[in-house]
């Protein structure tokens, strides 16, 4: 396979590298997961579309991947109007649910909407709540090296001291004295010693539902140490890949990396791999600007900004018409347009089942099969790889139409090409053809009645009876009316 050419773009060094991995042949990777603290939303496809496609493609070219993807249900405070109580306490003290009955459900709608996108499951899914044990384990650490400090209750990271040793803010292409005058946390100011700490620890006030003991006091752990606890449990001290949205980058994964080298010695990931964000007509989505649309009301048409609902398919293909690390601007005009794509690559690959075969190819099916994984290679320019496709499309159409010719060989090849690409690594669904071949299937069915009518009527009946026993025997109730034959298939 091609593997040895893959080319990942690094956020933390800028530039695309050759993909190697830690150990031969296997492959190690994180990507943060969902925080479910509502439903399944437009925001959550794109991390997971994108890194669904690479582990499809690490997988495809040969690698043994563990894949893990954490849920984050530790609700986190946000501002100051949530200090003291967290989103997942909030909702279960309103509607008197236990905290893990509302992550639970969020959880299944998250699962829900996945499943619908045809996401793969990672290998590992751990949730923030069942890691409270190396999550304390893990602040330890950065106490006993020294990056962090205890104040009421809380622990922080020491930003300033760590900065002192080593680059802080490398990832983000932050540079700390910047920083320091950009900086203007409130939350826990006081127990601070620098605006730019953050807690890996923090004391939970009494109202707080979801805490923990701790050698600090009730508590519950900070945002960032999760993934930095779970990754080092899962996947080693050191592993391949983590990923996540451009959103992460600060100051999620620029904590991890403070949170890794302090405890271990080193950044615990050799590639830092991030997707660009979604817009929605050209506006960034959030809640407060009412654009953040749940994925099951998209696949249902039910908000004011869709013209009508965008099957999970559709939603698929659309975010993989632009580079990962390009902005996607979602409206009605482009899902549609990307649609009609979309269904001509799907009808390609039903035609490729009825092309005329001849004993020359004046089509080159192997350049093409170069040029899509060269795309695929040049770190997953899905873009690219899908207008190599659609000149398959016209490939195809135009062997239909007798303006070229293919070998069985050829079109074995192609079907093959097709079948990863748009199937195995895309992962589309084919076309639903139920609907299409159901005058087909009750044209037959109509005819086996009619050919029994027949013999009927010529006395034959062995022939007829037979024909009666085998649809039944198949599951149609046939029923002899005054009027004639009446069927259907028992559900
Ligand atoms: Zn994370």
């Amino acid at each position: 396979m091609d593997n040895m050419h893959l080319q990942l773009y690094n956020t933390l060094t800028r530039r695309k590298e050759v993909f190697t991995p830690l150990h031969d042949g296997r492959v190690g990777m994180y990507v943060c997961g969902p925080t479910v603290y509502g439903k399944a939303h437009l925001g959550h496809a794109r991390p997971a579309v994108t890194f669904d496609l690479l582990f499809r493609y690490l997988t495809h070219i040969g690698y043994k991947v563990r894949y893990v993807r954490n849920i984050t249900d530790v609700g986190h405070l946000v501002n100051d109007a949530d200090e003291g109580e967290d989103k997942i306490a909030r909702k279960a003290r309103l509607e008197q649910l236990e905290p893990m009955e509302v992550v639970q459900q969020y959880t299944n709608d998250y699962h829900d909407a996945m499943h619908q996108l045809n996401v793969l499951s990672p290998g590992i899914e751990p949730r923030a709540t069942g890691h409270i044990i190396e999550q304390i384990a893990m602040v330890s650490r950065i106490l006993d090296a020294g990056y962090a400090y205890v104040s009421n209750g809380s622990v922080y990271f020491d930003v300033e001291k760590y900065a002192k040793n080593h680059p802080y803010g490398q990832l983000s292409g932050r540079n700390i004295d910047d920083l320091r005058t950009n900086t203007r946390d409130l939350d826990g100011q006081h127990e601070k010693r620098s605006p730019l700490d953050f807690a890996i620890w923090k004391r939970a006030s009494p109202e707080h539902i979801m805490k923990w003991p701790s050698p600090w006091g009730e508590g519950f752990p900070g945002w960032h140490i999760e993934c930095t606890a779970m990754g080092c449990k899962y996947l080693g001290e050191q592993f391949d890949i983590h990923g996540g949205g451009m959103d992460l980058v600060f100051p999620h994964h620029e904590a991890e990396i403070a949170q890794a080298t302090a405890a271990f010695g080193h950044d615990a990931v050799r590639y830092w791999l991030h997707n660009n964000m979604i817009t929605l007509n050209g506006q960034k989505m959030g809640k407060s600007l009412g654009n953040a649309i749940a994925l099951d009301d998209f696949f249902a048409g039910n908000h004011l900004l869709l013209e009508r609902p965008y099957p999970p398919m559709t939603i698929r293909f659309f975010i993989l018409t632009a580079h990962y690390r390009s902005t996607l601007d979602f409206s009605n005009e482009a899902l549609q347009s990307a649609e009609k794509g979309m269904e001509r690559l799907l009808t390609a690959v039903n035609t490729l089942e009825t092309l005329p075969l001849a004993e020359q190819s004046t089509v080159d099916v192997a350049a093409l099969r170069d040029r899509c994984y060269e795309a695929m290679n040049d770190d997953m320019n899905t873009p690219v790889a899908l207008s190599h496709l659609f000149e398959g499309v016209r490939m195809i159409n135009s062997i239909a139409d007798g303006k070229d010719s293919i070998t069985a060989a050829d079109r074995d090849a192609l079907r093959q090409l097709f079948h990863t690409f748009v199937f195995d690594l895309f992962g589309l669904l084919p076309l639903d053809r139920s609907d299409r071949n159901l005058p087909a299937f009750q044209g037959a069915v109509e005819l086996l009645l009619d050919l029994r009518q027949k013999a009927k009527a010529a006395k034959d009946w062995t022939s007829a009876d037979h024909i009666r026993n085998e649809l039944q025997r198949l599951g149609f109730d046939i029923k002899d009316t005054k009027d004639g034959v009446s069927w259907e298939l028992k559900p």
